[in-house]
């Protein structure tokens, strides 16, 4: 068989490789710990599975769904953020029922990219983006979001040459995996360089209702302009631990949701009535629901925090995310870790470079299991580092 040059230039994708492994470590009786994932042990919201159950019963709802949906769905996505937000969006014309955001995100790059285009991808980032630009024939232009920058992609220090060939740009904040945040004033500059260059920006914004400590994530439409370049992706997988049930939108001007339509139409055909219809019951309750949620994840982060803290990994707590991105110390490869850890101990996360060769030099652990499992992970990965270093010596 021969394949596209396009699917040869995709990279491995890691977790899907790592869901392999898991399942053969479990068959054979291994007590795995995953922490891979950003995919936690909470059940959906009570109201969001009574609404699915019945509307399952009703026969209309097992019509196609189109991408027009639900319109009970739509409204209920733009009265939330608007709530949220300040942004007013139209329904009909201005916002999407998704799939689960990740393949609005990489479909969105068929609706704008050519061949030999610039797509602005940070590296490390969420692997739908490399999807996005290399399925669509265009360039990734890969930019290392490094701790010294906040882990904040700078447009304007990008070669002007690959600046002016950009046609896309995708950001995520709070990002994954670094669990960096955006300042509004980072915000607004970006949205200025996306203007001038006529710059589509994708901004994926699945964690925003997943913040600490006060903290409040903000929307790119919360920047003057914003509108005129900038398509925001919400999804409701981490905030109503909802993730297999494949419910997300698109906001943004009626031209960037009409393209991504049109792309939409002839790959799938939209998004299950009833699971529409639960979405819609959970969203207008979206930050009563989210807040205790919030505060376990809160305890499991700090739990993991002190954890790793005591093995001698220094982190910062971070303000938002489901993740703690934790930096190896000198010479440990993230992949060898990462094999290490899973044979040897039974734990699984994210070896860095999951997310592109920007996450060298770091591994990423997700709050998805109890306090005292992440614990006891935490210790796994701390004795795989003293063996790995025992044989280096
Ligand atoms: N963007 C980011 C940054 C993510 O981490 C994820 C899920 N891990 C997604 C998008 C996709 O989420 P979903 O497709 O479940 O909406």
């Amino acid at each position: 068989m021969r394949w596209s040059d396009r699917l040869e230039r995709l990279p491995s994708y890691a977790i899907h490789e790592l869901a392999v492994s898991k399942r053969r470590l479990v068959a054979e009786g291994v007590d795995v710990i995953d922490v891979s994932a950003g995919d936690a042990d909470f059940p959906p919201p009570h109201a969001a599975v009574e609404v699915l159950r019945e509307a399952v019963a009703d026969p209309a709802m097992s019509r196609y769904a189109f991408q027009v949906g639900l319109a009970e769905f739509r409204r209920a996505a733009a009265r939330y953020v608007e709530r949220r937000f300040g942004a007013a969006f139209d329904p009909a014309t201005e916002l999407i029922p998704l799939l689960g955001s990740k393949e609005g995100l990489a479909h969105l790059g068929l609706a704008v990219l050519n061949p030999g285009d610039v797509c602005i991808v940070p590296d490390p980032g969420y692997p739908a983006y490399i999807g996005g630009a290399l399925l669509a024939d265009a360039e990734p232009e890969f930019v290392p979001l490094v701790k010294a920058k906040g882990f904040l992609v700078e447009l304007d220090e990008l070669p002007p040459e690959r600046l002016s060939l950009a046609r896309l740009a995708y950001l995520n904040y709070p990002n994954n995996p670094t669990t960096a945040v955006a300042p509004l004033d980072y915000l607004a500059r970006t949205v200025e360089v996306c203007r001038r260059h006529d710059i589509v920006l994708a901004y994926d914004n699945p964690y925003c209702e997943i913040t600490y400590d006060g903290y409040r994530a903000p929307s790119i439409f919360e920047v003057e302009g914003a509108r005129d370049v900038a398509i925001e992706f919400h999804s409701l997988s981490k905030t109503f631990s909802m993730t297999g049930w494949r419910l997300a939108w698109a906001c943004g001007n009626p031209d960037l949701i009409g393209a991504l339509n049109k792309a939409k139409t002839y790959v799938d055909t939209g998004v299950f009535l009833a699971v529409q219809q639960a979405g819609a019951a959970v969203l207008d309750q979206a930050e009563a629901l989210a807040a205790p949620l919030v505060a376990r994840l809160a305890e499991r982060r700090d739990a993991a925090v002190a954890a790793l803290q005591q093995v001698g990994l220094p982190v910062e707590t971070p303000r938002a995310t489901m993740y703690i991105w934790i930096p190896l110390p000198e010479g440990v490869s993230t992949a060898a870790l990462a094999k290490e850890a899973l044979e040897s101990e039974g734990v699984l996360f994210m070896p860095g470079t999951a997310f592109g060769p920007g996450g060298e030099g770091y591994f990423r652990i997700a709050l998805t299991v109890e306090s005292d499992r992440l614990t006891e992970a935490v210790r796994r990965v701390a004795r795989t580092l003293e063996r790995m270093g025992a044989a280096r010596a």
